[in-house]
């Protein structure tokens, strides 16, 4: 192999690797070859609730109120260190109200290009602001979009951060979401095991399509009541750890 060929290999497997991660987006290869990452969790009676892009003083205390009102069901927040920033104290109230906090990146921005240095620079910057001004260290991460690139996942790994998706969503970041709408979209994957998506912010979604996220929470709540299924945050869902 010539030097030219070898520098052309090296190149493609660079991509690939950083590619390769981002097909565990696709539902079917999520369950089959990704089952941790999926968050598919061994506890045949629990369901991780999980919120993405907050913290948001518009929207989350609504959130939280609303789970309160369900019988304190807890959940994890995936959060926006640009979110987080603007908004300490609602991170700490997170915290003091018995969720769990994770990291989601500073922005919410779609990477397809190989940046490692800036990867690990932006996780880093978030867990230790979820660290500082939650007061609690994160154990997950979930990329923005899902898009688990190579990149981010190594400095996730790095950090000690555990990449989770999603095994279940409600879609409820579209203009069109209604509180039913995002339940029927849910309710295929609610069952034992699953990690559902949702969002406590609207802030890369349709306008105050938060409001039908937090509709939705009493119907996914008494489906998963009348399954004996318990919903709860990451830590209690026993999602494998990598062998
Ligand atoms: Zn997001």
């Amino acid at each position: 192999m010539n030097t030219a060929t070898r520098a052309l290999t090296v190149a493609a497997a660079a991509e690939f690797a950083h590619l390769a991660p981002a097909a565990v987006r696709l539902p079917v290869l999520r369950r089959t070859l990704a089952r941790r990452t999926a968050g598919l969790g061994a506890d045949p009676h629990h369901v991780a609730l999980t919120f993405d892009d907050g913290p948001d003083p518009r929207s989350t205390p609504y959130v939280l109120d609303a789970l309160d009102g369900l019988g304190g069901v807890r959940a994890t927040f995936f959060l926006l260190g640009s979110m987080l920033e603007r908004a300490p104290a609602l991170g700490r109230e997170l915290v003091l109200r018995g969720h769990e906090v994770a990291v989601h990146g500073w922005y919410h921005r779609q990477q397809w290009y190989p940046a490692p240095v800036r990867d690990l620079r932006e996780v880093r910057r978030t867990t230790e602001a979820v660290t500082e001004l939650c007061g609690a260290r994160p154990h997950w991460y979930r990329p923005p979009y899902g898009v688990l690139t190579a990149g981010p996942a190594l400095a996730a790994r790095s950090l000690g951060l555990r990449s989770v998706l999603w095994t279940a969503w409600g879609r409820d970041w579209t203009a069109e979401a209604t509180g039913a709408s995002v339940y029927a979209t849910a309710r295929p994957g609610l069952t034992g095991g699953a990690t559902l998506l949702l969002h406590d912010s609207d802030r890369t979604s349709a306008p105050d399509s938060w409001r039908a996220t937090l509709a939705a929470l009493p119907l996914i709540a008494a489906h998963c009541r009348t399954r004996a299924l318990t919903l709860g945050p990451l830590r209690d869902h026993a999602v494998p750890w990598p062998s």
